[in-house]
């Protein structure tokens, strides 16, 4: 075998081994002597009526099964989704919510508490930051960064005795930081606090709970769902105590997601293993190009030696998804990259990702750092690729042309 063939074979064996997983589970509707449809149609509705008022009361004491009540706490569809999650990610429970967002935010409000302090990777998802620094400090939350490739030694020194999170996302948003799970997991419990980690990137080819996980995220708007059409998350919980505190946080919150985004989203996941199978080989071939042009400072491909935390992407993952960052070299202006950006033709301009299309993205003024023992890890300009399931050829083809207008 090649080295590109063993590689090709190290991004998607995960996403090859999920198929079968992927077509059959949560697909055990009831039997129907008239026959039985591939999938359940999108369930809607608000009211749930009841034969007797005492039957009303006693359903409304089984909300953490997943019963219908009301639609608030979710309609068949939703709960579908939700145990194909679960499934996916090795969890106990699911609870899906409106947006990757709300569960970030959900899972932070739901886990921490009065005068709690939170520790969060420097390289987490902008949004996440945000709500951090706002929201979270407005309630007297305190919130403090590591930067994403610590050794234990350090994040022992940054817990605190009211340490109640330590958040990780690996690989880290724009910087894609692969962060050494395990490790961090042991340190949070020694510490009294949970782990909560947002698996994104990482979905079916990162067993989180196996890992020491307590709580972990899905912004199922990316792979799952898989369109570019659809706004929804996930959270996912291994313990029932856990899942009790975040059952009534969402839905005190009134989290959930509609109908049609819960049935896109299982329509998507059908055929996740497949496009994802394909789209990590597409960009792994876009990535090893890139790492072999002039221009190019740095590919931050977890799958690549370039990329911080490799060894614990081979060590953990099954595969990797087609999402990644480039750095170029110093010499070159923003600017000058923004004019080879807008020369693309085949990678849309936009935010988000996972979708079947290329996608391109500058990052530079995203690439933020708070912790003083983090520096920015580069200088040069930074650009995001997501690659879609163009023909790899046509998506080199048309980024050769834009270097071309880069050196211009
Ligand atoms: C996109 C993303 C989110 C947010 O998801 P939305 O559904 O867009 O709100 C959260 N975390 C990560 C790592 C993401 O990439």
């Amino acid at each position: 075998m090649t080295d590109r063939q063993a590689l090709h074979d190290a991004v998607s064996r995960g996403w090859r081994q999920m198929g079968t997983l992927l077509v059959h589970l949560a697909r055990d509707l009831p039997p129907d002597p008239q026959g039985t449809l591939v999938n359940a149609p999108p369930t809607r509705g608000s009211t749930v009526l009841f034969p007797t008022v005492a039957d009303m009361n006693e359903n409304g004491n089984r909300r953490y099964d997943h019963e219908l009540i009301y639609g608030a706490m979710g309609t068949p569809i939703q709960h579908q989704l939700e145990a194909a999650i679960a499934a996916i990610e090795g969890a106990r429970h699911t609870q899906i919510v409106s947006s990757g967002l709300a569960a970030c935010s959900t899972a932070l409000l739901g886990f921490l508490g009065k005068n709690g302090h939170c520790l969060l990777p420097d390289s987490v998802y902008g949004p996440t930051r945000r709500f951090a620094n706002t929201l979270l400090r407005r309630f007297g939350v305190e919130t403090s960064y590591y930067p994403p490739t610590i050794d234990g030694d350090g994040l022992c020194a940054l817990m605190r005795p009211n340490t109640q999170i330590v958040f990780a996302e690996s690989p880290g948003s724009h910087t894609f930081e692969v962060q050494d799970v395990a490790m961090i997991a042991d340190i949070a419990h020694e510490g009294g606090a949970r782990l909560v980690l947002d698996n994104t990137w990482g979905i079916g080819i990162f067993h989180p709970f196996a890992h020491g996980v307590d709580i972990s995220i899905q912004a199922l708007t990316k792979y799952p769902s898989g369109h570019s059409d659809s706004i929804i998350g996930a959270i996912s919980v291994a313990d029932d105590q856990d899942w009790q505190a975040l059952r009534d946080t969402a839905i005190q919150l009134g989290q959930l997601a509609g109908p049609d985004d819960c049935w896109l989203t299982l329509r998507g996941l059908r055929t996740m293993g497949a496009r994802l199978e394909r789209q990590s080989r597409n960009a792994l071939d876009v990535a090893l190009w890139l790492a072999d042009r002039p221009e190019i400072a740095c590919v931050l491909h977890p799958a690549l030696p370039s990329c911080p935390g490799h060894y614990l992407w081979k060590r953990d993952f099954t595969g990797a998804s087609a999402l990644f960052g480039v750095i170029l070299r110093d010499e070159y202006s923003q600017s000058s990259m923004i004019s080879m950006i807008d020369s693309l033709t085949l990678f849309g301009i936009g935010a988000s990702w996972g979708g079947y299309e290329s996608l391109v993205l500058p990052t530079t003024g995203g690439i933020v750092r708070s912790s003083k023992h983090n520096k920015t890890p580069h200088s040069g300009p930074a650009f995001r690729l997501h690659i879609g399931l163009e023909n790899p050829e046509d998506l080199i083809a048309d980024l050769s042309n834009g270097l071309d207008v880069l050196n211009q």
